[in-house]
């Protein structure tokens, strides 16, 4: 009860109180906005010296979670991922205007616990028709920081353009104090306005740390330092508009990808199972039964799990189920034919990939294939 997103919830029960009291119910206003001036924001008076014209043209795709959030009603412990909307974001970050020439769109407004394959296509096909478009330089996506990895690295992998696409959130809703939400979409514009972005990927930006879709992930339940890259660390930091990029990444992505999603209404089922100790099969035939063509185990230590778990994956691997090992650990690789032979069985070692990106990945991948051997090449390019 000591974190940071528990503890901003009590004080925002008083803050709730003062905009109740002031007459502001917060659903229908703007989120209270940060004092400051331009003088105040070294990024934006770099920007500031740039005439309208000169400005990146960005896109804001909006699709809920708790940047969008408040407070459920004054009193109450929790609150509502998605109360505001697009507009409302723009309008509570000072100087935003200063650093890009901006436009929102709605996409969805959900808590990204609910994120589905229908919205990724939705936002996929929009982010492509936006920067097919020479209008728009760089798109931005508000999201909720739940799945805000896996909708990142979805993104990455069927983008077809090698404009900036930066995917933001926040740990603390709008009505918070100190909320996050602000200095993190300042930021996620920043990034998407700089030319060094371009040709990087969909990258994340948050607590003033910018990563690379396939790297980073969630770590902590409620801390604001919550985003970590574990196996590469951030791919930049930017500090209140002033964008420093450490190394590129040497995967594929965006335009180099091999995936689409162009035409498509609907993707594969692929189901992830968390391996422990006395795993049993049964959730294994379970999954196959209800209509998963692909299964990720997140194993234990190097994508390991019980002898039956492995045994009946590899009944169903020859039946065409692709079967991906990756690992419940935070970091390290899941390597190819280590304590498990990989080739006998047909399985696809996931490598950096966690759980969450290798269920994304497959799913893309079986699109294309079901040979093992084609899956695990694309594990090891992307
Ligand atoms: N449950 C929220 C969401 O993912 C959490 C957040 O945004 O931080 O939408």
């Amino acid at each position: 009860m000591n974190s940071s997103k528990n503890t901003a919830r009590g004080l925002m029960c008083a803050l709730g109180l003062l905009l109740t009291g002031a007459g502001i119910a917060a659903q229908e206003s703007a989120p209270p906005t940060n004092p400051g001036s331009s003088k105040d924001l070294p990024g934006t008076q770099e920007a500031g010296a740039r005439s309208p014209e000169e400005l990146a043209s960005v896109r804001i795709l909006a699709t809920g979670g708790t940047i969008a959030g408040a407070q459920a009603n004054p009193q109450g412990y929790g609150y509502k991922s998605g109360a505001f909307k697009v507009e409302d974001l723009i309008k509570a970050v000072p100087n935003l205007d200063k650093v890009a020439k901006l436009t929102g769109e709605q996409v969805a407004n959900i808590g990204s616990q609910d994120m589905n394959d229908a919205v990724w296509l939705k936002l996929a096909k929009r982010t492509n028709e936006l920067l097919a478009s020479p209008e728009v330089d760089a798109v931005v996506v508000t999201h909720g920081t739940d799945t805000l990895e896996e909708t990142a690295y979805f993104l990455d992998l069927v983008v077809k353009s090698d404009k900036p696409v930066v995917l933001v959130g926040s740990m603390r809703p709008a009505t918070a104090i100190s909320a996050d939400g602000p200095a993190n979409l300042y930021n996620a514009v920043a990034v998407a306005s700089s030319p060094e972005a371009k040709g990087r990927g969909v990258l994340i930006v948050i607590n003033d740390e910018i990563h690379t879709a396939r790297n980073v992930t969630k770590t902590n339940t409620t801390n604001v330092e919550t985003f970590r890259s574990p196996n590469r660390g951030p791919a930049g930091v930017v500090n209140t508009g002033d964008v420093h990029w450490f190394e590129r990444m040497d995967k594929k992505h965006t335009v180099d990808s091999e995936f689409s999603v162009t035409g498509k209404n609907t993707l594969p089922r692929v189901d992830i199972l968390y391996a422990h100790a006395n795993m049993s099969p049964d959730l294994i035939d379970s999954a196959v039964k209800n209509g998963a063509k692909g299964l990720v185990i997140a194993g234990v230590g190097d994508g390991n799990m019980t002898q039956p778990a492995l045994d009946t994956l590899a009944r169903h691997v020859k039946k065409g189920v692709v079967v991906v090992r990756s690992t419940r650990l935070p970091s390290g690789l899941v390597l190819r034919n280590n304590e498990i032979n990989d080739d006998q069985k047909g399985f696809v070692a996931s490598g950096e990939l966690n759980p969450a990106k290798s269920r994304v990945l497959l799913q893309l991948a079986l699109l294309e294939t079901k040979d093992p051997n084609r899956v695990q090449r694309m594990f090891e390019e992307y």
